[in-house]
């Protein structure tokens, strides 16, 4: 289990434990005060977390790390994917970003290893 904090827009904090599948959160969170979508920071923090913990343990420690890049890549082109049929710009934009930010993470979490 990973202790997963989140420090919403609105500012509201809230934490949980998660256990991750392949370095994601297997189903999406929403802060309980304004409701906004935590799933992409809970990522965030579950993928550094991981990092940082099997950055202090040799065993399978690259598996795990390959497990969250590609975890990371596949999110960040579901994004793009997602992006691609909505019809409406600001949609495709926001969309895009979150796309970037998790290929973004993939590869902040890939070269931080090397
Ligand atoms: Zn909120």
């Amino acid at each position: 289990m990973i202790p997963v904090k989140i420090q919403c827009g609105c500012g509201q904090r809230y934490a949980f434990d998660i256990e991750p599948v392949c370095g994601r959160m297997f189903a999406p969170v929403a802060c309980p005060v304004c409701g906004a979508d935590g799933t992409g920071a809970a990522n965030d923090v579950i993928a550094f977390t991981l990092a940082l913990e099997f950055s202090r343990r040799s065993d399978g420690k690259q598996t795990v790390m390959i497990c969250a890049v590609i975890g990371c890549l596949i999110a960040g082109i579901a994004g793009v994917i997602k992006a691609v049929n909505m019809a409406n710009g600001f949609d495709v934009l926001l969309c895009l970003l979150g796309a970037i930010g998790a290929f973004g993470t993939a590869l902040c979490v890939y070269f931080w290893k090397r």
